[in-house]
């Protein structure tokens, strides 16, 4: 459907399109029932410098928008959110770097990820603080110039694939969210260390592994910000990811069940008739359609006034979390109806859609749940 884009982002745009055509979707079922890292799409990536889209010209980089980061997001998962979650963490890590390291930071990490190769991981969640992030333990302790680091981060999304992580930590006395720090720790790291990779629902050939952290030894100048600052490095600088991350990743898993069922609607015939000329499935498909559009308009609208720095930062804050949730949640209704407009067939493993229902599920759960989303709307419009 019709999006007001400028020349750049059509640019990328087809650009994504194409590569996703001949590179993506023909490995798209082999790389979920391998579940193993997705070599083939990583490679695709770092030749056509996806990788480095959030980098500065001056490293290589496109210096991309927010808005073409969704298109780029939204492409690939239509047909492969696992290959698109080699993207999301690494451009989110960039983004954040370049907002809030200083220039001896951003100079160490982006002369190096300027390689065009370089994954990065988000390391939030702990076996006992998912939700409740703001709780984590996971210490570090200053000595001397470098900080020791112990304790245990789960689901990590690209395990021990990454080069650099962005590790939230407690430092110092402060309490709950006051005590949270944020550190770029190299996998090279002495004392990190990565558990088994999960085996998960879906979303197979995203490596999600525990990460292991025993006297762990980090550079102070890895610190962003100052100690204590690393919630607030989450809630302005992390959250927007969450519209060109999860959002659009949703929004291409419900486009890709909806034009898989589509499809199949208008080939299969039940009782001499296409079933697609059942009121019963063409409503359901009407439905999709709809909604999807309805996701596509909050998300682009959300990213444009992200890049054009327009509301204030509750404005932006509710949005994201309306995209997310609304987004995500469509992408299970779609791919659920998209497997019962395939009949039998969609129940089939090595059908498209049952891949694409549970990859969806993965997203109410991921990057802040739906039910967090809700709690963050819910308290900013009680505050108007
Ligand atoms: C595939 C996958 C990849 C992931 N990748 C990463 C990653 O790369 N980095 C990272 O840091 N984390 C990652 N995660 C972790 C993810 O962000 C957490 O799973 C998520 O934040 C939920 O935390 P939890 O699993 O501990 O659930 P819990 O916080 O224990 O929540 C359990 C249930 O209770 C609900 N709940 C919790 N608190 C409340 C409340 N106050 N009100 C109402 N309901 C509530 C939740 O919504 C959920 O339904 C990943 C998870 C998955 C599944």
């Amino acid at each position: 459907m019709f999006l007001h884009l400028n020349p750049a982002q059509k640019e990328i745009q087809e650009k994504v399109r194409a590569l996703v055509a001949e590179e993506i979707t023909p490995h798209a079922l082999e790389i979920d029932s391998r579940d193993e890292f997705p070599q083939t799409s990583y490679e695709a990536f770092i030749r056509a410098g996806l990788l480095k889209l959030s980098l500065p010209l001056e490293y290589g980089g496109r210096d991309t928008d927010t808005t073409s980061l969704c298109l780029v997001i939204e492409e690939i998962s239509k047909a492969s959110p696992a290959s698109a979650l080699l993207i999301f963490p690494t451009q989110a890590v960039i983004r954040i770097i370049r907002g809030v390291g200083t220039s001896e930071q951003q100079k160490r990490f982006f002369s190096d990820m300027a390689q065009g190769d370089r994954l990065c991981g988000f390391c939030l969640t702990e076996p006992n603080h998912g939700s409740d992030a703001g709780s984590l333990q996971t210490r570090a302790v200053l000595d001397g110039d470098c900080y020791r680091v112990n304790g245990t981060k789960t689901f990590i999304t690209l395990g021990p694939h990454a080069h650099y992580y962005l590790v939230f930590v407690r430092t110092g006395p402060g309490k709950r969210t006051a005590g949270v720090s944020a550190l770029i720790v190299p996998r090279e790291t002495s004392g990190l260390s990565f558990g088994k990779k999960e085996k998960k629902m879906g979303l197979g050939g995203s490596v999600t592994s525990e990460m292991i952290f025993n006297q762990a030894k980090v550079d102070q100048e890895n610190l962003l910000l100052q100690e204590g600052e690393g919630w607030s490095i989450l809630s302005h600088h992390a959250n927007i990811m969450r519209v060109w991350g999860v959002a659009s990743m949703s929004l291409g898993i419900a486009e890709g069940a909806y034009e898989a069922a589509l499809a199949f609607a208008k080939k299969r015939t039940q009782f001499k008739r296409l079933i697609a000329s059942f009121q019963a499935i063409s409503f359901m498909l009407a439905d999709m359609k709809m909604e999807i559009e309805a996701a596509r308009s909050m998300i682009f609208r959300t990213a444009a006034m992200i890049d054009n720095r327009e509301g204030t930062f509750r404005d932006q804050e509710t949005l994201v979390s309306m995209c997310k949730c609304y987004a995500s949640d469509l992408a299970m209704r779609t791919t659920i109806d998209a497997v019962q407009i395939y009949g039998g067939a969609g129940y089939l493993k090595g059908s498209p859609v049952e891949r694409m229902m549970r990859d969806a599920k993965a997203i109410q759960i991921f990057d802040g749940s739906n039910q967090i989303q809700r709690m963050i709307v819910a308290k900013n419009i009680l505050l108007d």
